[in-house]
């Protein structure tokens, strides 16, 4: 049982991550994922301080910056009279603040950094164009989880099962019974505009949220200042199913015809849009049983009205590392641990996510009260609690 490997279901952000700090301590991995490679699907994902940090422990800040942008400073604004309601310092202010940085980077590259570092290891097998799909034995003697293709399946003895596969979750469903994603009648409308086409009167090196009317718009720098990422969020009862579908340009250029010209200008800048529907589970009663557990959205997916989805999934995979590597010998008790660890931290966030959600798309008039608080608001104080988090 010592020498069979972690099997980590799935090579997104945590389950990579995972692999990567369990390879690195010496265990043994296999990583199954059911996609046959990598694609450039998705957009940006921001980075605040409590992952950054944890990646920068991983020793992949080098080549981290070769891809990420560091945004000077977050302004919120109203709208639909563009005035600035709040500001948020980031840059040089998170480091001293944090000793940590607060980055946005696009999905495919940090996927790309992370999947090249655990390449390098020698301790992971990666399987492509494979799933976890069954669950043969899981005991206090041991596991055996059969993975599968198309066209062939294997049963695999293995020394833990850790699901990192995403919100619609294999491996939760084989832990037992748990609620279905619940569409939350909101679209993410996402677009990415190379800085060439970036309208020249708007800043390239900060962030902005735009808050309106049952709608709010972000856009902050990637990829080195090279490109700005925009994601517009609509309250809409539309369910489009899946990470990309092609978004109708005049669609949403019309949604937000009204809104400041600033905001506006954004929108019209975006060639090409894609679009995915928001869903939300409620805390799962159960993360895992016996030699399972599960880490990221598989285990608590995050709205994304706080940006932490990606950070939450980095946070589990290292405290379920160092979870494992203190006690090597009793894995089931390493993951009830990491479970009753990450429990309340999950919770929190997927509320505060949550919460942020209801304010920004208020309708009128209540959007006009939203936005006078938070003119009155100090927001460079009000997520200590969240990018503060370091490992215990
Ligand atoms: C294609 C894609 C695009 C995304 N785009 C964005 C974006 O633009 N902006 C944003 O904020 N968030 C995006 N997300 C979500 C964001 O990456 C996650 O919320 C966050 O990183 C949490 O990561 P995770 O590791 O828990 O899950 P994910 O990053 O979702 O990774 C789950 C992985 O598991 C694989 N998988 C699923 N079932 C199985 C199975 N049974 N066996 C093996 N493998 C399996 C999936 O193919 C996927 O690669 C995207 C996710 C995906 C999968």
């Amino acid at each position: 049982m010592q020498d069979a490997p972690f099997l980590i279901a799935g090579a997104g952000i945590g389950g990579l991550t995972a692999a990567l700090a369990l390879g690195r301590a010496g265990f043994s991995c296999l990583l199954v994922e059911q996609r046959t490679q990598i694609e450039e699907i998705g957009a940006g994902l921001q980075l605040s301080p409590n992952a950054s940090r944890i990646l920068i422990e991983l020793g992949l800040e080098p080549v981290l910056t070769r891809y990420a942008a560091t945004p000077e400073q977050l302004l919120v604004r109203d709208g639909t009279d563009g005035k600035t309601l709040s500001t948020l310092p980031m840059g040089v202010s998170m480091v001293q603040k944090f000793s940590a940085p607060y980055w946005s980077i696009h999905r495919a590259d940090l996927q790309t950094v992370l999947l090249d570092a655990v390449r390098g290891l020698g301790t992971v097998r990666l399987i492509f164009g494979r799933k976890v799909s069954a669950l043969v034995k899981n005991d206090d003697e041991g596991l055996i989880v059969t993975c599968s293709s198309a066209t062939q399946s294997e049963d695999v003895s293995c020394r833990s099962l850790i699901g990192a596969d995403g919100l619609w979750s294999s491996v939760a469903d084989l832990i037992g019974p748990a609620k279905v994603p619940e569409f939350l009648r909101y679209q993410a409308w996402r677009g990415l505009i190379p800085i060439q086409d970036w309208p020249s009167h708007l800043p390239k090196t900060e962030s902005r949220l735009w808050l309106g009317s049952k709608a709010h718009l972000v856009h902050y720098p990637l990829r080195r200042g090279n490109a700005i990422n925009v994601v517009a969020v609509t309250s809409d009862a539309e369910n489009r199913l899946g990470w990309s579908h092609p978004g109708e340009r005049h669609k949403i250029t019309d949604r937000f015809r009204e809104w400041a010209p600033d905001a506006k200008d954004v929108i019209n800048a975006v060639a090409e849009w894609s679009v995915w529907s928001l869903f939300d589970r409620p805390a799962r009663p159960q993360w895992g049983t016996h030699r399972v557990t599960l880490l990221g959205d598989a285990a608590h997916p995050v709205l994304p009205f706080l940006a932490q989805g990606a950070a939450l999934a980095i946070e589990d995979a290292a405290t379920l590392a160092k979870d494992i590597i203190a006690t090597p010998t009793d894995v089931s008790g390493a993951l009830r641990r990491y479970e009753a660890k990450r429990r309340p931290r999950a919770s929190q966030v997927q509320e505060a996510a949550r919460a942020n959600g209801r304010t920004y798309h208020l309708g009128w008039p209540l959007n006009k009260a939203r936005n006078f608080v938070m003119a009155r608001t100090d927001l460079s104080k009000r997520y200590d609690w969240l990018y503060s988090f370091t490992l215990s």
